[in-house]
């Protein structure tokens, strides 16, 4: 462990420090972020050292991302707090590129994600998952990682990563990771900073509601009526919108039936006041 950790912000320099590893027949794990590291992302950093020799954790809040009525302005950044839980985590690289080195001027090629885009987020936030999608090429072709480590808290974009890697031969392994939780349950998110003191004791909740959903239904209870009291359940706590609760089967996230025997998945996005939480467990 070192208090000091390597930061690189052009291209150029990205690709020396990972030639330097090539050479010696090192192994490459990337760690994709916006900052604002929380335990969450720190223990993609951890599973990434175990697969790979060398990890890098790469830092961009990628604008294309975040349609024009979102929080990319006051998405929360914390460079120098980054970089220390980065040092304390033993990562070894980070890439931080400015948004002029990620889409120079003439940047006009993008990926169109495939099929898992289509609905739950990509019904909320159209053009979401198009930006995921070119953003994670691009820091795969930057970074020609052997592997790249994912959360599951964000279930759909893993299987729309997943999806494009497989659909264009991308020539390297994704490795999903289990959601870290705080004591209460609520999944960690750098969003959570947005919550006021009364929202975040409402915020658990989503979790607590989607959990006792996951079990009925597990245990073979109706969907509908399982979903329509999880609906209920996380209005009465508090939560202002909900864009959806949903479950669905957990590789093809097509619509799930109780009776196919496969594995399930329940999927949220709600609102407390002006923040959007995202939550998912198994089924
Ligand atoms: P973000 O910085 O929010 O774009 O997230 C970067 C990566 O960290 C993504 O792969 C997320 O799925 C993952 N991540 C975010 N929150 C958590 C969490 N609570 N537990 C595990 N992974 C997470």
């Amino acid at each position: 462990m070192s208090d000091k950790i390597k930061i690189v912000r052009t291209v150029h320099d990205l690709r020396k420090a990972v030639a330097k590893w090539r050479g010696r027949d090192q192994t490459v794990g990337l760690v994709p972020t916006m900052g604002a590291l929380h335990a969450g992302h720190i223990s993609l950093v951890k599973l990434a050292k175990k697969k790979a020799d060398k990890a890098v954790v790469s830092i961009f809040v990628n604008p294309t991302q975040f349609a024009a009525n979102e929080d990319l302005s006051r998405y929360p950044r914390d460079e120098a707090g980054d970089l220390a839980k980065l040092a304390a985590a033993d990562a070894d690289l980070v890439w931080s590129p400015g948004v002029e080195e990620m889409y120079p001027d003439g940047f006009s090629t993008g990926v169109r994600a495939g099929s898992a885009a289509k609905d739950l987020e990509g019904a909320f936030r159209p053009c979401h998952f198009d930006g995921v999608a070119t953003v994670c090429a691009k820091l795969f072709n930057q970074v020609t990682p052997d592997i790249a480590v994912f959360g599951e808290k964000d279930f759909q974009q893993l299987a729309v990563l997943r999806q494009m890697v497989r659909d264009l031969n991308m020539p390297l392994k994704l490795i999903g990771s289990p959601t870290k939780r705080d004591a209460d349950g609520l999944a960690l998110s750098s969003r959570n900073a947005y919550l006021s003191e009364a929202e975040r004791k409402i915020a658990p909740a989503l979790y607590a509601a989607i959990s006792a959903l996951a079990k009925d239904v597990a245990n073979g209870a109706d969907i509908p009526a399982g979903v329509a009291d999880a609906k209920r359940k996380v209005t009465a706590a508090g939560f202002t919108k909900i864009d959806y609760i949903e479950v669905r089967d957990a590789e093809t996230l097509e619509p799930a039936s109780t009776a196919s025997g496969r594995p399930m998945r329940v999927l949220a996005a709600c609102w407390l006041g002006k923040t959007r939480l995202i939550d998912n467990v198994a089924a």
